[in-house]
């Protein structure tokens, strides 16, 4: 059995903060400066805010600079990834205001080969090592799930039924009567009723798959005024494992979340449906904190039950489970005011 010793040191929870590189129309605000590790390495550990003459000081488990590429970033969660590989619950989450690199980070651009992301790396890691697993006598089947919460209400990003796919404007269970109702079973197997679920077993039909929901989370960008960017993204692999020799088993879940946009939108104008998006958001990235927070304590009462995402992810958060929260910033001045609330957060959680 691997062990994962990074995620050791201190409780369950990794905070890995990456600030994008500054883009031509990134806007220039005075008396602000984010600065960040300069090292080749990019592994430094600690960002600074300045706002106003105030200095903000942040220190993460490692802080990721614009210079740092895909693989940069991948090697250093690689360990947690194969740890699902050996019967491990874990949670990667990006977190950030848009446009700060959340889907970038998770996704890449899949067309560049040096670009693309966390999850086409990660599924790329697990099959390759699984077959060479298979020489040790072990037998993987991998299912895997993709959805999307937008304003507390599930869509499936794999659902073949195009009449469902490419309207998100309806609800869709009133169109398809599907209810998605979230279920946790003695084993801490989570179950979504109506949630299409594939087999997968090679790297080409993960990738048909990636695309496939890339279309569908696309489609509701331009219908639905940047929905993607007002909604999370959870990507499931569950994994299951049998050694033919030994008997031995292990059932492992990985899951790659790329959160809602973490800004905050003005409360004034805000009206019905805005409004209660707002809302919506605003209470589910809340409740992720306060769930996380509450374990990092060791509360007794984790308030799992106060947003669908952390109803949805709850068997992967608590016990010997693994999280790994990427804080993902924007390294232009004018994004500072946001950039100290995504840090904020994170440190809350580290
Ligand atoms: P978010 O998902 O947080 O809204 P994106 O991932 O879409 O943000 O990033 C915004 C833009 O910046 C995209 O065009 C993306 O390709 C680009 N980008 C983000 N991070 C990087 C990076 N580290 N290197 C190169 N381009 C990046
Ligand atoms: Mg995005």
């Amino acid at each position: 059995k691997l062990h994962n010793t990074i995620l050791e040191l201190k409780g369950n929870i990794r905070v890995f903060c990456r600030v994008r590189p500054l883009f031509p129309d990134d806007g220039a605000a005075e008396g602000a400066v984010v600065s960040y590790p300069t090292s080749t390495e990019s592994l430094g550990r600690g960002i600074d805010l300045i706002q106003n003459g105030q200095k903000y000081p942040f220190t993460f488990d490692k802080v990721f600079n614009p210079e740092a590429s895909q693989q940069d970033v991948f090697v250093e969660i690689s360990q947690l990834v194969q740890s699902a590989l050996d019967g491990y619950k874990v949670c990667i989450f990006a977190y950030g205001q848009t446009g700060s690199g959340k889907t970038y980070t998770m996704m890449g651009r899949p067309e560049a080969q040096e670009q693309k992301g966390l999850i086409p790396r990660s599924l790329e890691q697990i099959f390759q090592s699984s077959q060479s697993l298979q020489a040790q006598g072990w037998k993987y089947k991998m299912q895997a799930s993709m959805l999307e919460i937008y304003n507390e209400t599930i869509r499936d990003l794999l659902s073949t039924n195009r009449s469902i796919g490419s309207d998100p404007t309806r609800a869709e269970s009133a169109v398809s009567g599907k209810q998605y109702t979230i279920k946790h079973d003695a084993n801490g197997n989570t179950h979504v009723s109506d949630l299409t679920i594939v087999d997968v077993s090679t790297i080409t039909e993960i990738s048909s798959l990636l695309r496939q929901a890339a279309q569908s989370r696309s489609v509701g960008r331009t219908q639905m005024n940047e929905q993607s960017s007002r909604s999370h993204m959870v990507f499931t692999l569950r994994i299951s494992g049998i050694n033919e020799g030994t008997e031995q088993q292990v059932q492992g879940v990985l899951n790659l979340i790329d959160l809602a946009g973490s800004e905050r939108l003005s409360k004034s104008g805000a009206a019905g449906d805005r409004l209660k998006e707002t809302q919506a958001i605003n209470k589910s990235l809340s409740s992720l904190s306060d769930v996380i927070f509450a374990l990092a304590k060791k509360e007794d009462h984790v308030p799992f039950r106060n947003s669908k995402l952390t109803y949805l992810l709850q068997p992967c958060l608590g016990g010997d489970s693994k999280t790994l929260m990427f804080v993902n910033v924007s390294p232009d001045p004018s994004s500072v005011g946001e950039s100290l609330c995504s840090l904020r957060f994170a440190a809350r959680v580290n």
